[in-house]
């Protein structure tokens, strides 16, 4: 029987999600759920120097934002319980004594000092195959020496011991088989001084206590792997091994080299799933979330990054993806990160989203700008007539405020030019018109604007720009008449006086 499908993300709480995290998280999760499988968080904190306050909450907060619920977590509770790494302490070391006793791994007492020294001395030093004879451990110490230390409780590490010259290989669920020469491999510390395993025992341990079946991971762990692999071989069996799937890198737009907090800093776009504020250095980063993406647009996009369908199609839900992914579509080389294509996503879901999907997301930003709306179905109205117009969820304060709030901002220097006589005494005249009969309606009230052109002998092309920047404030939105017949007949007669006002 086939194991039962369960993933895991495996995030370090040491700061915002960059969006290679999230989109690592996107495909287990996808994997999950088309595999009837389960999808686990589990917090990786045991090193405390690299804790940052806020980390955890702010994943999770990012995973609810994207949808993508876990099946078991810290937050969500599950029968491996508990999640986070650091209060699983106990569990560890065992294992890490289990290899002492194989002779795979030893005691290692250098101090800080030792292998400051050692790094001095010897270029690009590794604590290996070929140094671990010089060094302070229980490889090298006599039985006494060793006692002693261990008696007037010398801080140690365990460190393993890999032999060199060994091949160290594994198949790669997107990169095939992939082999590994142990002579590169260092002695990695996997238990410190403070009693806590390190990443690297850690992650093999708990794979195992949590029956993952499959790994994803960023790339960059691909160098971790012979460890890893190590580990498994030697304390559960490489039958019982998770399949591992590495996930290429996200790059910068130019392709040059992993993207980084730094390039969307100064291409002007965001990196970070949402906002992130770092509570050490107070340095601030927007999200995707707070730019105006839609989690769904986020997420659509998070996919094509690394990953395609083998169609045209491009929009995908998240229950499409779920359907449609697959590993063996996830490219082997890097994806160039482009904002454009990006914002692509977000207008193309917007124009596809109801007002029953943004509706609170819009009040919110509404109200950051203290507009208000009075009436719901007017807001419905309006929703539908510029959500085209809308790439980010903040361009509807611009495109949709001044149907609910008079706008202050008149680009007069749009109107000033071609401003004369003829057509401040149209506009009284419409003035006039509107406030004897207005006529409600966008078609007559375009026939009534045009009608009176007609008798003022002016034409009525040059009058609707005048009329939009009266209204809206500048030259942007729908057709003007369906504006002025949404603001109605009070609104739309004291914008026009407003700004006649001001051209005079
Ligand atoms: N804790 C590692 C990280 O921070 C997880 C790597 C893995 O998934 O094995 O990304």
């Amino acid at each position: 029987m086939s194991k039962k499908v369960r993933v895991r993300f495996a995030p370090s709480p040491t700061g915002g999600l960059h969006l290679g995290g999230v989109r690592t998280v996107l495909y287990n999760y996808l994997f999950a759920k088309q595999n009837g499988g389960d999808f686990i968080v589990r917090i990786e904190d045991t090193d405390q120097t690299r804790f940052v306050e806020g980390a955890e909450e702010y994943i999770f907060n990012t995973l609810e934002w994207c949808g993508l619920t876990p099946d078991e977590s810290p937050k969500h509770g599950g029968p491996h319980a508990p999640y986070r790494q650091s209060e699983r302490k106990e569990s560890y070391r065992k294992y890490a004594e289990e290899l002492v006793a194989k002779g795979l791994a030893y005691y290692a007492f250098d101090t800080a000092e030792d292998l400051d020294a050692k790094r001095k001395e010897i270029a690009n030093f590794q604590y290996g195959h070929s140094t671990r004879i010089s060094m302070k451990n229980s490889l090298t110490l006599s039985d006494t020496e060793f006692k002693n230390l261990i008696d007037a409780n010398t801080p140690y590490v365990i460190r393993v011991k890999l032999e060199p010259h060994q091949e160290i290989k594994f198949t790669d669920l997107i990169r095939g088989e992939v082999h590994f020469d142990t002579t590169q491999v260092d002695d990695k510390v996997l238990l410190k001084a403070d009693g806590m395993p390190t990443y690297h025992l850690a992650v093999v341990v708990d794979d195992y206590a949590m029956q993952i079946s499959h790994a994803f991971r960023g790339e960059e762990w691909l160098p971790s792997a012979p460890v890893h692999i190590f580990l498994w071989d030697k304390l559960f069996g490489l039958e019982n091994m998770p399949q591992w799937a590495h996930l290429p890198l996200i790059l910068k737009p130019d392709g040059n080299g992993k993207l980084s907090k730094r390039d969307g800093d100064r291409l002007g776009f965001p990196v970070f799933a949402m906002d992130w504020k770092d509570p050490r250095t107070n340095e601030q980063a927007t999200g995707f979330k707070e730019r105006g993406f839609l989690p769904e647009a986020f997420t659509n996009m998070l996919a094509m990054l690394g990953w395609n369908s083998g169609s045209e199609q491009e929009l995908f839900s998240l229950e499409e993806l779920i359907e449609k992914f697959s590993l063996e579509r996830v490219h082997k080389g890097g994806a160039k990160f482009d904002f454009e294509k990006a914002k692509w996503f977000n207008h193309e879901w917007i124009k596809k989203s109801t007002i029953y999907d943004v509706r609170s997301t819009i009040y919110n930003l509404f109200k950051e700008h203290n507009i208000l709306v009075d009436d719901e179905s007017k807001f419905e109205k309006v929703f539908e007539l510029v959500k085209d117009r809308c790439v980010l969820l903040n361009d509807f304060v611009q495109q949709a405020g001044y149907f609910f709030q008079t706008p202050t901002n008149i680009d007069i220097t749009a109107l000033q030019p071609k401003w004369d006589d003829k057509k401040k005494s149209f506009f009284t005249a419409l003035i006039q018109q509107w406030n004897n009969d207005f006529a409600g309606d966008a078609t007559q009230l375009e026939q009534q604007f045009k009608a009176l052109s007609e008798t003022q002998q002016i034409k009525a092309g040059e009058l609707m720009l005048p009329l939009r920047v009266m209204l809206v404030g500048g030259k942007f939105g729908p057709g003007v008449f369906e504006i002025a017949s949404i603001i109605g007949k009070e609104e739309t007669i004291k914008r026009i006086e407003n700004t006649i006002a001001m051209l005079a």
